[in-house]
């Protein structure tokens, strides 16, 4: 393995893609922690590298994957005949005549010293295609729980995983126990760290002061029944205002602008000002997105999930729901009975706070971010605590 200059900053390269929100928000946030601690001591760039160096149809994943996960047993199905040892040994082999090519442009392009990949199909063809004297791999995988077979690929030096299930699974998959630790999975500095009391926030947003807000969110691209979860809640009679984010859904956003509310409501379409928006409201109704669960945990709110991808998402539910942070309800209607009992029963609601709170690991990003310097033989290995 390659070793940096000692004279010259070090280049990391993010591997990601926008597939969903959480890939793009991962990698922010672990820059974000590179700047806070070592600040002027590295260099990053974000390489997409399905969009910059995979030839059609690759290069349309991430226009692709809204549409597609909106089609769930098609999603399931695809999800499912690739996730397991074996079956994930073949697709690597089927994809690996069509992105050879970009691995080698990727290499001449963008020579660094680290990569950090946040996406479990990048990890494919770059650590088959990596010279043998590449720079060192690290994997942050950025699913909670049901995690994919491409995630977890032997040749990766480190793999840092959100959850104990993660952990788990990656063992199943051969993986050298040394070599795979659970963090957390990392959020924006900004979640952690509150800038505002919430009144403050509140007025600074817009919203009202005097009755709770349930904050409505279906990922980076607004997937899911959310127009239906909204009309249900608006014809509630219930003591709220609501506000509903629909991402980059141009088109739902036009449609719930369009919709008559009974309740205060305030429709955005993508935020980037997510830690605010959590740190005001006081109930989150989402779909089961591993970012979006764990920053909900960071912001110690009380978790309704009304949708989930098949396959990938489908153990978020699971450990929101067995842990008490949260409730599953599937149907408009039950997302509706869960709202009327929080907010009517507020002892009841401050409980599920707390379990929320409980699960959050806000130093993911921060450890992340040392260990990578540490790759980097900036800083000692012992210096960076794993048991966080
Ligand atoms: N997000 C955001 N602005 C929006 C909608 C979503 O910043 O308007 C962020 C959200 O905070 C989270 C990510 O996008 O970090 C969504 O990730 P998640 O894993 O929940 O779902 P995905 O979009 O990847 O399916």
């Amino acid at each position: 393995m390659t070793q940096p200059k000692a004279d010259k900053k070090p280049n990391i390269i993010f591997l990601f893609s926008d597939t969903g929100g959480g890939h793009r928000s991962a990698a922010e946030a672990i820059i974000e922690a590179l700047d806070l601690e070592f600040p002027g001591q590295y260099t990053s760039e974000m390489v997409d590298f399905y969009l910059e160096y995979a030839p059609f149809p690759f290069d349309q994943a991430a226009a692709t994957y809204a549409p597609m996960a909106q089609i769930p047993d098609i999603w399931e199905f695809g999800y499912k005949l690739s996730d397991g040892k074996h079956r994930s040994k073949f697709v690597q082999k089927l994809l690996w005549p069509y992105v050879r090519r970009g691995v080698t442009r990727l290499v001449k392009e963008h020579p660094c010293d680290l990569f950090i990949s946040v996406h479990s199909v990048v990890n494919i063809p770059l650590l088959r295609g990596l010279p043998a004297n590449r720079p060192p791999y690290m994997t942050v995988v950025t699913d909670m729980v049901s995690t994919h077979a491409f995630w977890y690929n032997k040749k990766s030096d480190i793999v840092f995983v959100p959850t104990d299930e993660a952990l788990q699974r990656g063992i199943s998959f051969g993986l050298d126990p040394a070599k795979i630790h659970v963090v957390g999975l990392p959020v924006a500095d900004r979640f952690c760290h509150p800038v505002m009391d919430r009144a403050k926030l509140r007025e600074k947003l817009g919203w009202p002061l005097d009755m709770p807000i349930v904050l409505l969110v279906s990922g980076g691209e607004g997937m899911g029944p959310l127009e239906e979860t909204v009309r249900a809640i608006s014809d509630a009679d219930l003591p709220t205002a609501l506000v509903v984010i629909a991402g980059r859904n141009q088109a739902l956003k036009e449609r719930l602008e369009a919709l008559q509310y009974r309740h205060p409501t305030f429709v955005y379409g993508f935020v980037t000002n997510m830690p605010e928006f959590m740190q005001a409201a006081d109930v989150i109704v989402t779909k089961a997105g591993p970012g979006t669960i764990s920053e909900a945990f960071i912001a110690g709110l009380p978790i309704i999930l009304y949708s989930r991808m098949p396959g990938q998402e489908e153990g978020n539910v699971d450990y929101v729901v067995n842990r008490g942070a949260g409730v599953w309800a599937p149907a408009p209607k039950n997302v509706v009975t869960t709202l009327r009992r929080w907010l009517n029963d507020p002892k009841e609601r401050s409980e599920v706070v707390e379990i929320s709170k409980s699960l959050a690991k806000p130093e993911a990003s921060r450890v992340i971010a040392r260990y990578a310097m540490a790759m980097l033989g900036k800083i000692p290995f012992e210096d960076v605590p794993l048991n966080v």
